[in-house]
């Protein structure tokens, strides 16, 4: 399961203190200092941890009091509320086009799950709403990648707009977007480039994708096993390209969890979609409050 370690340290240790019918700032203490090592451990940004440990010791120290909890549950409570917070608080969904097609630009690093990702999203809209989407390989330079999203589209029914390796990007993204407003797709979902590093060819070009198709939202996907790089590639491409969300991949072998933990609060960013596993089914939408419950148990 993901977050596994981090889950099993952070319900012990609240466990400690969920009975408590008085809880003392000794107390609190205590169970913060045991939530800032589980935090550090699961590879969280420092700096997120500080701020997280900070405003939890100050609601819980000043407890605004609810009649139907506890002390020890209400400390339990704010745990749980500024975790919520912290993996993003609302659930951020995607931006719709008032006029059709919706374009979404996917961006991401090689081997990150881009192309699986994308074959996932429009699999997601298909099926959880019923919309048609048109994909696109607009990663020219990966010698496999037309073929791989083309087998992709082909498993999932779903047709896959491409015009080979020798034409530019750019081109590709404007004759895909010209087609889906002719056959009356609703959703572009623009499979770009990746590198091993992040370079400025790279994004040079990302930048005239976006110039040329204007995406609602742009979506970064990176590999949650990677932690703290994870947060770097995010800052590093919402500085140069403007993101609008991130996708988190492979959520299901990540026993850590800090990427998902620091990467709003870093970035700012919306963790959009979370992806639990290779099949074209494990996408699933990102709710940060169930997240949160799922961690803390
Ligand atoms: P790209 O280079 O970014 O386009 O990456 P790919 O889409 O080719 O994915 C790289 C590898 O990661 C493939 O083996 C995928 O099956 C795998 N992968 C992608 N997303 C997930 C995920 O959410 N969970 C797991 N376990 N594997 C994933």
């Amino acid at each position: 399961m993901a977050f596994e370690g981090l889950a099993d340290r952070l319900q012990n240790t609240l466990q400690k203190i969920r009975g408590k019918g008085k809880v003392t700032e000794a107390d609190v203490k205590e169970m913060m200092r045991e939530v800032r090592l589980a935090l550090l451990e699961a590879d969280v940004n420092f700096r997120v941890v500080k701020d997280f440990i900070k405003r939890v010791t100050e609601r819980s120290v000043g407890q605004e009091v609810l009649k139907s909890l506890t002390p020890g549950q209400q400390v339990v409570k704010v745990v749980h509320d500024e975790l919520t917070t912290l993996l993003g608080g609302e659930q951020s969904k995607i931006a719709v086009n008032n006029r059709p097609p919706t374009v979404i630009m996917m961006v991401g690093l090689q081997g990150a799950g881009k192309t699986t990702t994308t074959g996932k999203l429009a699999n997601h809209l298909r099926k959880k709403h019923n919309r048609n989407p048109l994909l696109v390989a607009a990663d020219i330079y990966r010698p496999a990648a037309i073929k791989q999203l083309e087998t992709v589209g082909g498993q999932l029914n779903l047709p896959v707009f491409s015009l080979g390796d020798q034409v530019s990007p750019v081109e590709i993204a404007k004759q895909a977007i010209a087609k889906a407003k002719e056959e009356h797709h609703d959703y572009v979902i623009i499979d770009t480039a990746g590198r091993l590093h992040i370079d400025e060819e790279l994004m040079d070009e990302l930048q005239k994708v976006k110039e040329i198709s204007n995406p609602n939202e742009i979506f970064l996907v990176v590999d949650a096993m990677t932690g703290q790089d994870a947060v770097n590639v995010a800052e590093s491409f919402n500085e140069q390209l403007g993101l609008t969300g991130v996708v988190l991949t492979k959520l299901d072998g990540d026993t850590r969890g800090g990427a998902a933990l620091s990467i709003k609060a870093v970035t700012d960013l919306p963790i959009k979609f979370v992806g639990m596993g290779e099949k074209m089914d494990a996408l699933e939408p990102f709710h940060p409050d169930r997240m949160s419950s799922r961690i803390l148990g």
